[in-house]
């Protein structure tokens, strides 16, 4: 079987990489990939931009490639999916109707509101002065979020009424010109990747993640400072809810609207302190890092897993098998990131921090002749597996320390909740 993954993250590396752990799957290609795919074993990047469908479509047909698994959100937002399933392409990853679920917030909203699914109340606006009025009226704590794709940038949590009117203003101002203002949540954060064939959805290990910059979750968002799995706060009883409550709806709701979703629901939760899961929002894809963090558990084939959705046979398809213990990711980013950094940095030491027991998920990196050179914010993920969470978090800690390149930064209190 051969497999193409469209991205160039830590997450599509995770990807190629456990796809590749299958005797089925003889040859990977990664589009564009990065430094880490270009050194992966019977993997190939190929030169494609993930929204250049056509030279995609293209390649897949002309070397028989069996599916196409999409990593990111963008390719899914701009039809990916249709364009290539228009030439009889199999594709794990949701048509353009289907990404909506994260490419507009208020249509997520409506379909989850519609379907009887706990989320945060709130409204719609394209006008900045109605958001106003109705923020005052609200009161704070509040959040404001931009309605479409803004690579994690869409979203203010607002202490005070005043911080969330500049809120508006700023992203009506920069080109966001749907908004969505809604209650502020308390509680946990929990990340349920669930993989659908849309009638059936089946979810992976529950996930945490950290997202500030900072230790002690401080400091501005990221794309992911870490992550790790299995999330204990998930308990089996709360995941029975989400499944009841939350997932199945959701799929029943997306095939109300005539959509076949295909490919990851992927629902970001908001624990309350009453123990009750409400919906902060859904993505379409695979999370990065969690999926550096859930797929190393992973013992079932990958690929045949993403075909059983693909073929619409996930109802039949055998119970998840998944390896004992915990698995600890932890990102490396270049100093200065989620602000401006510098890249073209020397990475040394990847082989060693593998040796002493990790895997190294490459995302910010190229491959220049035989130099591995830093080319991003977050540049890998270290991902070690324990019997538990304080060996993981042990071993990871060791490893990237081995790693080196000018102007590394990492926090060093991923997973403190669970230590
Ligand atoms: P989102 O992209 O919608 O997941 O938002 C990014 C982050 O903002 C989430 O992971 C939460 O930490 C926070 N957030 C979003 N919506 C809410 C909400 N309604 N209440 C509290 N925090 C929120």
């Amino acid at each position: 079987m051969k497999v193409l993954v469209v991205g160039n993250g830590g997450r599509e590396h995770a990807l190629a990489w456990k796809l590749l752990q299958s005797p089925q799957v003889e040859q990977c290609f990664c589009t564009p990939g990065n430094g880490g795919t270009a050194l992966l074993e019977k993997c190939e990047n190929l030169p494609y931009a993930v929204d250049d469908f056509a030279n995609i479509a293209d390649y897949v047909q002309k070397k028989n490639i069996d599916f196409v698994v999409v990593g990111p959100e963008v390719p899914l937002a701009k039809g990916i999916t249709d364009y290539l399933q228009r030439y009889n392409i199999k594709v794990f990853g949701p048509t353009q109707a289907g990404a909506q679920i994260e490419s507009s917030k208020s249509w997520a909203k409506k379909l989850m509101a519609d379907a009887g699914i706990a989320i945060a109340q709130g409204e719609t606006f394209t006008d900045a002065e109605a958001a106003k009025a109705y923020i005052t009226q609200q009161g704070a704590p509040i959040v404001v979020k931009a309605d479409n794709l803004a690579a994690g940038k869409g979203v203010i949590v607002a202490q005070t009424v005043e911080e969330a009117k500049a809120a508006v203003d700023e992203l009506m101002t920069t080109g966001f010109d749907l908004i969505v203002v809604e209650e502020y949540l308390q509680g946990e954060e929990v990340s349920i990747l669930a993989l659908t064939d849309g009638k059936t959805v089946r979810p992976l290990l529950p996930a945490q993640d950290h997202k500030r910059i900072g230790e002690g979750d401080t400091g501005p968002n990221t794309g992911g400072m870490g992550a790790y799995a299995p999330a204990p706060i998930a308990t089996p009883e709360l995941l029975e809810r989400v499944q009841r409550e939350i997932l199945e709806p959701t799929v029943t709701g997306l095939r109300q609207q005539g959509i076949n979703y295909c490919g990851v629901l992927y629902a970001g939760l908001m624990v309350t302190p009453e123990g009750d899961p409400k919906v902060l929002e859904y993505n379409c894809r695979f999370g990065d890092p969690e999926t550096q963090a859930v797929l190393p558990l992973l013992e079932t084939p990958l690929d045949e897993l993403l075909m059983a959705c693909i073929e619409g046979r996930l109802e039949a398809f055998p119970p998840l098998q998944w390896y004992d213990g915990s698995a600890v990711c932890v990102v490396a980013a270049s100093d200065g990131y989620p602000g401006s950094y510098e890249t073209g940095k020397v990475i040394t030491g990847i082989t060693e921090a593998e040796t002493l027991g990790s895997t190294v998920f490459q995302a910010g990196t190229k491959l220049e002749g035989d130099r591995l050179l830093t080319d991003g914010g977050r540049v890998l993920g270290v991902t070690s597996m324990g019997k538990d969470f304080n060996q993981a978090i042990e071993t990871v800690y060791g490893c990237i320390e081995t790693i080196d390149f000018p102007g590394k930064y990492y926090r060093r209190d991923i997973g403190h909740r669970v230590r």
